[in-house]
């Protein structure tokens, strides 16, 4: 192991093998969608697995929002024990935690409305790791659930199976149970960050049709 590289490093190399291009990074691959990264203002993060945190030294200029769960979790000797790898986050990162508070929605009986218009909402989703939460937007008549880690494919939300990395089988179906109940009533497009269809379930608004299950 070369000094300077931590045995986490060695671990994700091996283990969750993946490498990001330079033309993947954050700041080309906004710039293909119109975005300057120093107009993004807020980040609301799912969890703190570094295939979703791993880019926050390119935001130090933003807000950033976590549970206080996940956040909890991931620091430390015993987030390095539990996998997360921290060292790419800005120094003295300081986010903001999820409040809570906000009213029912549907099967989620607690949630945090980000915006003054209520069309951005984050609920919790514990499983894939306990602080795991999903961010609901609505736009027009249509809720995108951007569903992080939830599950891995719209195919396991529909057979109820906890894929991938799942610490928490259990709550990680229950979970999904609750997402399917949520689509029954919302006309929702359902957005795990690593099925390869939710580009283009996104592009084409593309309804769940969820299946029955207990909410
Ligand atoms: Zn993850």
């Amino acid at each position: 192991m070369r000094p300077g590289r931590s045995i986490h490093d060695v671990y994700y190399r091996r283990s969750v093998a993946f490498a990001i291009t330079p033309d993947e990074e954050l700041r080309p691959a906004l710039a293909r969608l119109g975005v300057r990264i120093q107009d993004v203002r807020t980040v609301l993060l799912t969890h703190l697995h570094t295939d979703h945190a791993g880019g926050l030294g390119h935001l130090a200029h933003s807000a950033v929002w976590v549970s206080a769960s996940e956040w909890r979790l991931a620091r430390g000797w015993g987030g390095a024990l539990r996998g997360y790898v921290t060292h790419h986050w800005p120094e003295g990162l300081a986010p903001r935690f999820y409040d809570f508070s906000g009213p029912p929605l549907g099967p989620f009986a607690r949630t945090c409305v980000i915006t003054k218009a209520r069309d951005v909402v984050v609920v919790p989703t514990p499983g894939h790791t306990p602080g795991h939460v999903s961010v609901i937007v609505r736009i027009d008549d249509v809720r995108y659930f951007l569903a992080g880690d939830a599950s891995y494919t719209e195919a396991a939300l529909r057979v109820r199976v906890a894929d991938g990395v799942t610490f928490f089988p259990r709550a990680a179906v229950r979970t999904l149970d609750r997402i399917a109940a949520y689509a029954r009533t919302e006309p929702t497009v359902y957005l795990p960050t690593h099925d390869p269809r939710s580009v283009a379930r996104l592009r084409a608004a593309e309804i769940l049709v969820a299946d029955g299950g207990s909410p």
